[in-house]
């Protein structure tokens, strides 16, 4: 494996993996155990920024987004932000208008935080809202309250955040249109930037699985789950808001820069516990990490001066072109198709005409000189145009 990294600037995404208590809905690589400390976490955390700093080189590449995702990074005592940060400042430059991002829950969130978050540097709040409706944050088992998310956002604000998201559920057991209009319409009447609305699934294993055999639940069928989905699009886009992904809105300007630049295959560094990443080397390989899990795992690597990670090499061309299209096809503004041709090493009419072909008949795809991209009708069947195109 080369050892120096390709481009010039690249994103950071570190994964905080506590949390208050584990969500009924949640299979996300996250722990209420406490049995490891944060201490151990942030230790083994700050080695494995030096890890990947000594394999992909430092010198003059500049990090552009920086991304602390969860798990519940608010939980940690604030110091430990700003150590994380200042420790990433030694390894690489920090751009300009470098956007940070830090998801917070309600229940952890306090006044002095979010002024201890801004000052260490933190532009970007993600707040993880999910519902509006007490019955229903109780039913998912999260551990706040309505109250609680408008004390948090009023806070935010008051600290000096200009930049915040929401992150919402819909397709609860019994959630209706109805419900779902009036979260939305309180969502966007606290005046966020930026709303991520999410179906929620139910994961194999999670209490919410085991809860649908033992409660008289029922989740929305098909056709209430289309129109959530349809509502969620007018509502929003009617108030002026852009959909710019498929589960993602913003007002202008706002878009996520790090999850955007993820989409269009960017480079970025895993660092954390069962977090990955994707890295272009010098000689244009592309190689991904993913991170050990669970955490004393992770952290016992590091102690014992082990990689946290397994490298990868994306092995062929295929491959980073599927990747391509999986990644940049959620997005509305769909992939410039250059970037596919230097990932692929073709044009998608080159290896996939008869089925491009068929799907721009149908009105699934729309291809022209400069872009790929799916139609809001090919949007809805994203699964069925990527498994044709891939
Ligand atoms: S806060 Fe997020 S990561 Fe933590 S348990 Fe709930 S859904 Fe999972």
């Amino acid at each position: 494996m080369a050892e120096v990294l390709g481009s010039q600037t690249f994103s950071i995404y570190i994964h905080v993996p506590f949390c208050q208590k584990k969500c009924h809905y949640c299979a996300f690589d996250s722990t209420s155990d406490r049995s490891c400390d944060f201490q151990s976490w942030l230790k083994a955390l700050h080695r494995d920024l030096d890890i990947q700093a000594r394999c992909l080189g430092r010198g003059s590449h500049q990090v552009t987004s920086l991304f602390f995702g969860g798990g519940t990074p608010s939980i940690l005592p604030p110091e430990m932000i700003e150590q994380i940060l200042l420790h990433v400042r030694k390894l690489w430059p920090l751009g300009d208008a470098v956007e940070i991002t830090l998801e917070a829950n309600p229940e952890s969130t306090t006044y002095a935080k979010l002024k201890s978050w801004r000052s260490a540097g933190i532009n970007r709040l993600s707040l993880g809202v999910q519902a509006l409706e007490d019955h229903r944050l109780a039913l998912l088992g999260r551990p706040h309250d309505s109250q609680q998310t408008r004390r948090a956002f009023a806070a935010a604000r008051e600290a000096g955040f200009a930049n915040i998201n929401l992150d919402l559920i819909h397709g609860s057991p019994g959630h209706t249109p109805e419900m779902w209009e009036e979260e939305l319409g309180l969502a966007m009447a606290l005046g966020p930037e930026h709303l991520s609305c999410y179906a929620l699934t139910v994961e194999p294993g999670t209490p919410l699985e085991r809860q649908l055999h033992t409660h008289p639940w029922t989740l929305p069928d098909e056709e209430t789950t289309a129109t959530l989905h349809f509502l969620t699009q007018r509502l929003l886009e009617d108030q002026g808001w852009k959909r710019y992904e498929i589960s993602n809105y913003a007002r202008s300007g706002y878009a996520c820069r790090h999850n955007l630049d993820i989409w269009l295959s960017g480079d970025y560094l895993g660092v954390g516990p069962a977090a990955h990443g994707r890295i272009t080397l010098e000689d244009g390989s592309v190689i991904r990490n993913h991170n050990h899990w669970p955490l004393e795992t992770y952290i016992y690597s590091l102690k014992s001066g082990q990689s946290p990670c397994r490298w990868v090499e994306l092995s062929s061309l295929e491959e980073a072109g599927a990747d391509c299209l999986l990644m940049g096809l959620r997005l509305m503004s769909g992939i410039p198709r250059h970037l596919y041709r230097e990932l692929a090493g073709r044009d998608l009419l080159d290896g996939k005409a008869k089925e491009a072909e068929f799907l721009v008949k149908e009105g699934f795809l729309q291809l022209d000189a400069q872009t790929i991209r799916l139609s809001p009708k090919g949007l809805d069947f994203l699964d069925s145009c990527l498994a044709s195109l891939i």
